[in-house]
């Protein structure tokens, strides 16, 4: 197990929609990136994290989601779709490839997705809340969206400084991930 670097805004493989996985071609492989997937997030205590934000461009993203009094909901979805969406929310949103960034998104209140598990199975997820909001934001990470990508045209411009700002402090994150602790 391993943590990756995770791939930041301005790099080419977060504006690629990811490749379709064929299950039994990376079946043996999956248990090793599944494992850093979970550790690398685990280590920047995101709640979701898309295969393509560790540079792997693969249709298949990791969950886990914290509430409170609860054990964490941990979940793998391979070849995820939306099969249904209902409401709406606006709340405010990060990502792990935007590290300090945060803004008001607006996204549907539930979804219903349909994906596989780590096991190749078929799964469906009825998702509220917290848990329909990471679902949409890793789905369109597959899609190579990302979350700025769903604001007004005017509140992305606005963001344009703050971006220039924090750019070269994620380089020096990065440097500092790869000492040896
Ligand atoms: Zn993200």
């Amino acid at each position: 197990m391993a943590i990756r670097r995770i791939c930041k805004y301005g790099e080419r493989i977060l504006e690629k929609k990811t490749r379709k996985v064929d299950f039994s071609e990376i079946k043996k492989d999956l248990p090793v990136l599944i494992a850093d997937m979970f550790d690398t997030m685990d280590a920047v205590g995101g709640a979701g994290l898309a295969a393509n934000q560790i540079g792997v461009d693969l249709r298949l993203a990791v969950i886990k989601i914290q509430r409170e009094g609860e054990e964490p909901l941990s979940i793998v979805i391979i070849n995820p779709e939306i099969v249904e969406r209902s409401g709406s929310m606006n709340e405010e949103e990060g990502c792990l490839s935007f590290p300090g960034l945060f803004a008001k998104v607006k996204r549907a209140a539930k979804v219903k997705v349909r994906a596989l598990n780590e096991k190749g199975l078929p799964i469906e997820i009825n998702a509220e809340g917290l848990f329909a909001r990471a679902l949409q934001h890793e789905l369109d990470h597959l899609d190579g969206i990302v979350f700025i990508d769903r604001l007004p045209l005017m509140s992305r411009l606005k963001l344009k400084p703050a971006l220039m700002k924090l750019k070269p402090r994620w380089k020096k994150l990065d440097e500092s991930k790869m000492r040896p602790l």
